[in-house]
């Protein structure tokens, strides 16, 4: 923002300044001058005054000496006349009493016209007096005669009075109307002059300032488009301005905002190839740059953290997280894709109710990953470029009555494959309203950028987990091994033992096997075993665990049975094998059996690897019992001491 208010108020500020210093020096010249003129022109009253009164007391003196002091009225008239040319008036010579006492009384004018005068005569001193009024100006000075004999002429002589005796005195004024008129018209003139100087030197000032002012004003105005961060506005126009060193100062603004802008776009345009995409632009590059940083930085972070968890369920948690409380989607859902093709529902958020299959795509989708259009394609699919884009989501409705079937989406989706080992390995799906449709396109990229980092991670997550499972899965039937069992038999035990339940443990062996092999060869020895270990997992619950514990015999691991119960289920899975015949390669059908041994933990063991050798106990006497049956353990079938 440019505050140019401010600036015209510095233009305003100096200016004013200067004019009130100019009007200042000018009021004090003007006032010295004045006084200096009115001084001058009193001390001039003064010898002026003087001088007449000297000139008058040696005319007197002369006439007295020649004996023709009677003309003196004569004298007296005609310097009336002269001075007032001067404007020099009322001249009185004024007679004293000693005088009159020795030469008789003089003529009327000569007497004391008023007390000033007679005070003078008396005192002997002078009075003098300034009369200022408005319209006139007036000296008034009464100077005594005093009688001397140290002159050129001696008083003495013809006076007899005693030295420094009042004579006379002489009484004038003088007019300084006309110097005061004269220095009131200089002072007039002058400020007429001055203020006329006065405005061709604002004008100068004005002309020689304004492209200052105004490249102070270009220069604040960039400098607030630099903290903001605006570059482009920052560059201070450089056409009219100074070439001097104010001038350089813009030159050397634009180069910095220039170069600025550089750096910032650099970084910005690096860390977007780094993330994978890139900010919303402003035309502020601070701040895209820091919001740039600001998503590196995150999804660093993000990733250090997934690096960080052991398991690909805690990542897809991780990515669950990010969309729901970072990106505040309520509605979406995070898929897997099975080697087998099957999508799985890995995590799920709704704010509606999804009905019988819980989910927003419809249920085929889990049996058939190629009916979800994301996982077929592997691209994203955008319900907002075409209605009903993907047949398989739940929320669609189509209207036979439109031109070709129209579709309406009650929901807007937007479903992202996420790449895992070179091919789809998960979605996510995105739903949406179309208020917030925008939104979601805007923050698509940045969605990806952290698909984009957790892809390797659950990969390599994927992996280990696959390995963990081949030590521990018998990859011929698909069950559990007996490393399994070995690592977490104690865990089922503390699980059982914790809720206060039973745990069945059957042991199953395929009777007379051997001959399978030997006649039909071992790979339909293999398919035999398959086949077994098939109606064993689907007799069972699928929290219960089957295992297979070596060559043709199996483990089935019944959790929270009710007492009594093992033998139950055991002769179901016997029923089941012994109901499921198999046809081999050239229309050979098997009938195997299997028999059973069930012991129960705790009821006939309270130690897991004893209930195991208990059933297998049990599993020979059903053996030597004739085989295809199930035997439950019993103390009796044990013969030896300890175990
Ligand atoms: P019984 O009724 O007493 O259990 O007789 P059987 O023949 O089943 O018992 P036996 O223990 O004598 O034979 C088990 C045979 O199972 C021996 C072995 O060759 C075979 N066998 C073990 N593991 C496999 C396997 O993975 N595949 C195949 N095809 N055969 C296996
Ligand atoms: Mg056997
Ligand atoms: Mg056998």
């Amino acid at each position: 923002m440019v505050r140019k208010t401010k600036s015209k108020s510095i233009k305003i500020k100096i200016i004013s300044r200067i004019i009130a210093l100019l009007v200042i020096l000018f009021v004090i010249v003007d006032i010295i001058f004045a006084y200096s003129f009115r001084q001058e022109s009193i001390n001039e009253a003064k010898i002026r005054s003087q001088t007449i009164a000297n000139i008058v007391r040696d005319s007197l003196t002369s006439l007295m000496v020649m004996g023709v002091m009677q003309n003196r009225k004569i004298f007296i008239s005609r310097l009336k006349k002269d001075a007032k040319r001067v404007d020099v008036q009322n001249i009185s010579i004024i007679r004293g009493s000693l005088v009159n006492k020795q030469f008789g009384k003089g003529f009327k004018s000569e007497e004391p016209a008023n007390g000033y005068q007679e005070y003078v005569l008396t005192a002997g001193k002078k009075i003098e007096k300034l009369n200022e009024t408005f319209n006139t100006v007036k000296y008034r000075v009464i100077i005594p005669y005093k009688a001397t004999s140290s002159g050129a002429v001696d008083c003495l002589m013809c006076h007899k009075v005693k030295s420094g005796a009042v004579l006379g005195a002489i009484s004038l004024q003088m007019n300084l109307t006309s110097v005061r008129d004269a220095t009131f018209r200089t002072i007039v003139s002058t400020s007429i002059i001055f203020f006329v100087f006065l405005i061709v030197l604002v004008l100068i000032f004005f002309r020689f300032l304004s492209p200052y002012i105004s490249l102070f004003q270009k220069i604040e105005s960039g400098l607030e488009n630099l903290k903001d961060g605006d570059m482009d506005k920052a560059l201070v126009d450089e056409k009219g301005v100074p070439d001097d060193e104010a001038g350089k100062v813009a030159v050397t603004l634009n180069e910095t905002s220039k170069s600025l802008k550089e750096i910032l776009s650099d970084i910005e345009s690096k860390v977007s190839t780094l993330i994978g995409y890139t900010v919303v632009k402003t035309d502020n590059y601070l701040k895209d740059t820091i919001k740039i940083i600001n998503e590196l930085v995150r999804i660093y972070n993000f990733k250090r953290v997934i690096e960080k968890d052991r398991t690909k369920n805690e990542i897809i948690k991780r990515i669950e997280g990010i969309v729901k409380d970072y990106m505040c989607f309520e509605n979406y859902t995070i898929y897997e894709v099975g080697d087998n093709n099957k999508m799985a529902v890995e995590t799920l958020g709704s704010k509606i109710k999804l009905g019988a299959d819980d989910m927003w795509c419809k249920k085929s989708i889990t049996a058939d990953g190629d009916l979800c259009r994301a996982k077929r394609t592997g691209s994203d699919v955008d319900s907002l470029n075409f209605s009903c884009i993907c047949p398989s989501f739940a929320f669609s409705s189509f209207d036979e009555s439109g031109a070709g079937g129209a579709c309406a989406n009650q929901f807007n989706y937007y479903c992202i494959p996420i790449y895992i080992g070179g091919k789809v390995g998960a979605i996510l799906q995105l739903i949406f309203d179309d208020d917030v449709a925008d939104f979601v396109h805007w923050m698509i990229p940045y969605i990806k950028s952290y698909l984009a980092e957790a892809s390797p991670v659950i990969e390599s997550r994927k992996l280990m987990e696959l390995l963990k499972e081949q030590s521990i899965v018998d990859q011929l039937t698909g069950m559990y091994n007996r490393r399994f069992l070995d690592e977490s038999s104690e865990n089922i035990i503390a699980g059982i033992n914790r809720r206060g339940t039973n745990l069945g443990v059957l042991m199953l062996d395929i009777d007379h096997f051997k001959e399978v092999n030997d006649k039909y060869g071992h790979d339909n020895g293999d398919v035999v075993l398959k086949n077994v270990s098939k109606e064993i997992k689907k007799s069972i619950r699928s929290s219960d665990i089957a295992v297979r514990f070596g060559g043709e015999e199996f483990i089935a691991l019944l959790i929270d049975i009710k007492e009594g119960e093992g033998i139950v289920i055991a002769e179901k899975i016997r029923k089941a094998v012994e109901s499921s015949p198999l046809e081999i390669a050239g229309g050979v059908v098997l009938r195997k059996t299997i028999s059973i041994g069930v012991c129960e933990y705790p009821i006939d063991s309270d130690k897991f690897w004893q209930a195991v050798k208990f059933a297998d106990v049990a599993l020979y006497e059903a053996k030597e019992n004739g085989r295809n049956r199930v035997v439950r353990f019993s103390k009796d079938m044990w013969k030896e001491e300890g175990y």
